[in-house]
């Protein structure tokens, strides 16, 4: 099920809800359970989605609802209240600073879009009136630094990375001080994707972050990867400090709901969302409007 779709069930959900005369127990529950199989389907996480049902349960009590109180309404609050939580977890990332140099270093699994949300980041500020700078520390995929250095090259972001060079360790330190004393104001860190357990590369990401010291670490999610992201997420924190999610590839037809669960495992905000291969195909993820939006 697609997040669309996964809108559009759970609205129709809340809708029967509403066309009941009277809303009672069976009437509720009637309707958690639409949204539960919605949100399975669209592959949350099971425990999010228990969590979720639980706690509108807890909100909505009916029979603490005095005669009057609009239920319809408590009960359709509580649903996109409790939707924003699973997004949202109650902590913004750390946030850098226009003309103050910042380390972001980008971890996640090969093809999630790692490399070229990279440039799409630093396009972005860029086109604030940043001075951002890539590095390519992903010598574990031949071919890594070709694609980076042809994204910056069409974006005319300054990039560095070495062919001979096979320690990431040395690329992303030396990179960063080259960086640094350019004034660039956003040092971008591309690390080597994995596959999913992977020790020595878990143990190069560790390795690559503890040299360069990032600001902030950047994990970059597949939109399709289903229920396996919370695990994965998850793993990827233990490792590495993250600070921030960004989900890609939520133009295609995928589920959604697995990377949306990454924010619970990795206790940080979706900060961007990839809608395509193009380097302006990047929006700002807020998590209120694409609730709202996803209720239509
Ligand atoms: P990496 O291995 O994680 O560095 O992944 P790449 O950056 O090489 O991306 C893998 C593929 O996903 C490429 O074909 C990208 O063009 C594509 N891609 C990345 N982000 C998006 C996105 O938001 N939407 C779509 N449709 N494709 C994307």
């Amino acid at each position: 099920m697609v997040l669309a779709e996964l809108g559009g069930s759970i609205s129709r959900a809340l809708q029967q809800m509403s066309n009941a005369t009277i809303i009672d127990e069976k009437v509720l529950n009637e309707c958690l359970n639409e949204i539960t199989r919605a949100l399975l389907q669209a592959d949350v996480h099971f425990k999010l989605v228990r969590d979720m049902t639980t706690n509108i349960k807890k909100i909505v009590n009916l029979d603490d609802l005095a005669a009057g109180h609009n239920k319809r309404r408590i009960i359709q609050q509580a649903v996109f209240n409790e939707l924003c939580k699973i997004l949202d977890p109650g902590k913004a990332s750390f946030t850098p600073k226009k003309g103050k140099p910042s380390i972001v270093m980008f971890v996640g699994l090969q093809g999630s879009g790692k490399t070229t949300t990279c440039t799409k980041y630093a396009y972005y500020h860029q086109k604030k009136g940043w001075k951002p700078a890539l590095v390519c520390a992903d010598t574990f995929r031949a071919g890594a630094f070709d694609q980076l250095k042809q994204n910056a090259t069409k974006a005319k972001i300054p990039f560095y990375g070495s062919y001979t060079e096979s320690d990431p360790v040395k690329i992303a330190v030396d990179g960063v001080e080259t960086f640094k004393k350019e004034n660039c104001d956003l040092i971008i860190v591309d690390t080597s994707g994995r596959h999913k357990q992977e020790a020595a590369l878990f143990e190069e990401m560790r390795q690559v972050a503890e040299a360069t010291k990032p600001d902030l670490v950047i994990f970059v999610m597949d939109s399709s990867i289903g229920q396996a992201a919370f695990d994965q997420a998850q793993a990827f924190k233990q490792s590495v400090a993250v600070g921030a999610v960004i989900v890609t590839k939520m133009d295609g037809h995928a589920k959604g709901g697995g990377a949306l669960s990454a924010v619970a495992a990795t206790k940080s905000p979706v900060i961007f969302i990839g809608t395509g291969e193009h380097m302006d195909e990047f929006d700002v993820f807020d998590v209120k409007p694409f609730v709202s939006r996803l209720l239509g």
